[in-house]
């Protein structure tokens, strides 16, 4: 499906779908199975050397969990896609084949919370650092490089500051450097940014967000490009290295393009098991289906309660760079036509306690950890997602303590203006 001239509308409907070769079903079903019947003894043989590409069992592969993963690739005009349990997974999965004990990865101090600290903490114990920089400082991202770099990782449009990411500019440094440009696309979605085009060598997605669209399932996924070239050095010997756990196969001679896609399957879902369970990846293809729908209002929504905030005399400042006033305006408008997305922040005068009155005191936003839902959500980033961070690392996240973050939805926008305000005056 990605190489048709479909538009992206229809993809996001049909890509990855057809009826079901069983039944004739339209909407696709959900696969809730875990084994497979092999034909015979030889067919089994074949799919286990990856002589055959089929059905073994679930945690590798399952019709409904591939059906969502070949809809992203084409939304996002990759070859090809995993999916995983979560976004977390995604990253962690994104990783795995690039990285030994003693490598690192350049990553943007503008970065999902949780990233953060999975990205400073966790991944030492696999013996990966994560070196970070403010992205706009190309030549600062350039010098962290060293013969142990192995991928430079961002987010399209970063949460919660709605900062937005040079996407090109990055992708020339990690084409020089000769390693993978990873951006994380959730708060974008392929609807409002499509990194591949850019230039970008893997997208990963929390499908939790907006590709789901209505806060009912987690889920993650990795898009290849399929552009990179592994055998160009000796860094990613996962890729290029006898496999001896297939015996001796070598993924980006055997698989060319889609070496890394059949390697997050056949390796990494199979020893990692970060699996997409099949009915959750049923309820993100339903999401997908008006993905671009929803995106358009988001980002008008989006638009219409930034401006108010804006010239409210509460409020001491909006980040959100659909705003003329943000310093990112120029850089959205050329890279991100279509909007820059329904994530922004907004400090309020009254500090960090009229924060924390405004979350008491709305009666239609909901105060969740989540965002890219239906519904409008709101949270104090400071006290909750980026909890964890030092002070530094909360400034330079664009996480202050007196910034509230939004994700708006897609209700009327005049409804969302009147609860932001009448929260306001209770709580100053
Ligand atoms: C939510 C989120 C994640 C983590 O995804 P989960 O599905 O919650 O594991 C990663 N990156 C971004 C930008 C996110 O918003």
């Amino acid at each position: 499906m990605a190489e048709t001239p479909y538009g992206f509308d229809t993809l996001q409907i049909h890509a990855g779908a057809r009826p079901d070769p069983a039944t004739g079903a339209r909407q696709t079903p959900i696969y809730q199975n875990s084994g497979y019947v092999f034909r015979d003894a030889d067919h089994a043989a074949a799919l286990f050397n990856l002589q055959e590409v089929g059905y073994i069992y679930s945690r590798l592969t399952n019709p409904t969990v591939m059906t969502l993963a070949e809809r992203i690739a084409s939304l996002e005009g990759g070859v090809g896609a995993v999916c995983t349990s979560s976004g977390h997974a995604a990253q962690i999965m994104a990783l795995f084949p690039l990285m030994q004990p003693g490598d690192n990865i350049i990553a943007s101090t503008r970065l999902y919370g949780g990233t953060v600290t999975q990205f400073t903490h966790t991944i030492r114990r696999f013996g990966w650092e994560a070196r970070f920089v403010d992205t706009d400082d190309l030549a600062a991202v350039e010098a962290l490089a060293d013969g142990r770099t192995r991928a430079i990782f961002a987010e399209s449009i970063a949460n919660p500051g709605g900062y937005v990411t040079d996407i090109p500019a990055l992708a020339e440094i990690a084409g020089r450097i000769g390693v993978p440009l990873i951006i994380d696309n959730t708060s974008a979605s392929p609807y409002l940014c499509r990194p591949i085009e850019m230039g970008a060598t893997i997208v990963v997605h929390s499908t939790t967000k907006f590709l789901t669209g209505n806060g009912t399932v987690i889920g993650g996924c990795i898009v290849d490009s399929g552009k990179f070239d592994w055998l160009a050095s000796d860094r990613f010997p996962s890729m290029t290295e006898p496999e001896p756990a297939y015996h001796g196969l070598k993924f980006a001679e055997t698989f060319g393009p889609m070496a890394y896609t059949f390697h997050g399957i056949a390796i990494g879902l199979r020893d990692l098991g970060m699996t997409m369970a099949p009915q959750n990846a049923f309820l993100t293809l339903l999401g997908t289906e008006t993905l671009s729908l929803r995106m358009q209002k988001h980002v008008a929504n989006a638009e219409a309660v930034a401006a108010w905030l804006e010239k409210d005399d509460r409020v001491e400042s909006v980040t959100y760079a659909g705003l003329a006033s943000s310093p990112w305006y120029d850089r959205a408008k050329r890279l991100y036509p279509r909007g820059a997305g329904s994530l922004f922040t907004f400090a309020l005068k009254g500090g960090y306690d009229a924060c924390v009155k405004v979350v008491n005191s709305v009666e239609l936003f909901s105060h969740v950890a989540n965002l890219g839902d239906a519904r409008s959500l709101i949270i104090h980033s400071a006290s909750t997602t980026h909890r964890q961070l030092t002070p530094e690392q909360q400034k330079a996240a664009g996480a202050d303590p007196s910034m509230l973050r939004l994700s708006i939805g897609i209700e009327d926008p005049a409804d969302l203006i009147n609860d932001l305000d009448q929260a306001m005056a209770k709580a100053m």
